[in-house]
């Protein structure tokens, strides 16, 4: 059982690091565990909408799909038995539903975000394209800053995917970014948000766990 005291301070990391996302135009919600975070996604969703998402362990730990499913929402996203063509068009479909769902491998305590992707289709969808961005963050994404945050990225995100992924890239040999070129380096495009883009809202929900890489 993790120490209240401890608990109660990751709590207030997470308040602050929600105002100064508020500060930057994004909306914000913060909370103390998982299902509460995950009644208030169902809630802010509803029924009966297009719901894109990419391949982020967090929206799948937290058994979003499913439950957005069971609630009539029609889920956009890729599987492996797609043909490019197909996957393709489903990454548009994705980048136009009514919400995406995604998460950043960092957020910093100024109150900005980072993403790592390796086919750009997740970078893309959460600066600009659906009705709504819900991004959700576990306490293990905040970071102090963006130097931190490119740094986590690389040397904790990227070689929990490579693992995850099974790809045999040089990181997982050595446990660090080794800046790789292979043919299956997973590490491609890079979305940082500074601030709300204009046209695009956002919802950004941060819950006092770990969570995701
Ligand atoms: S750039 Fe290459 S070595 Fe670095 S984390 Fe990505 S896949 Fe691994």
């Amino acid at each position: 059982m993790e120490d209240a005291n401890k608990r109660a301070f990751k709590l207030k990391l997470l308040e602050n690091t929600a105002e100064a996302l508020k500060k930057n135009g994004f909306g914000t919600a913060v909370f103390e565990n998982a299902p509460s975070a995950v009644k208030h996604i169902l809630g802010l969703i509803g029924s009966g909408k297009k719901v894109g998402m990419g391949g982020s362990m967090t929206v799948q730990g937290l058994g979003l799909p499913e439950a957005l499913q069971k609630a009539g929402n029609e889920i956009i996203t890729h599987t492996p038995e797609m043909s490019p063509r197909e996957r393709r068009q489903t990454w548009q479909r994705a980048q136009a539903a009514d919400f995406y769902l995604a998460s950043p491998q960092a957020v910093t305590a100024g109150g900005e975000m980072i993403f790592i992707d390796a086919l750009g289709n997740r970078a893309a969808s959460v600066v600009f394209g659906p009705g709504k961005v819900v991004l959700l963050a576990g306490i293990n994404k905040i970071v102090r800053d963006l130097d931190e945050g490119l740094w986590r990225m690389r040397n904790v995100a990227a070689i929990a995917n490579n693992i995850r992924l099974k790809r045999n890239n040089p990181c997982v040999k050595t446990g660090k970014c080794e800046d790789c070129a292979t043919p299956e380096r997973i590490c491609n495009a890079v979305a940082m948000l500074w601030k709300k883009p204009r046209p695009t809202d956002y919802e950004v929900v941060l819950i006092n766990e770990e969570l995701g890489y």
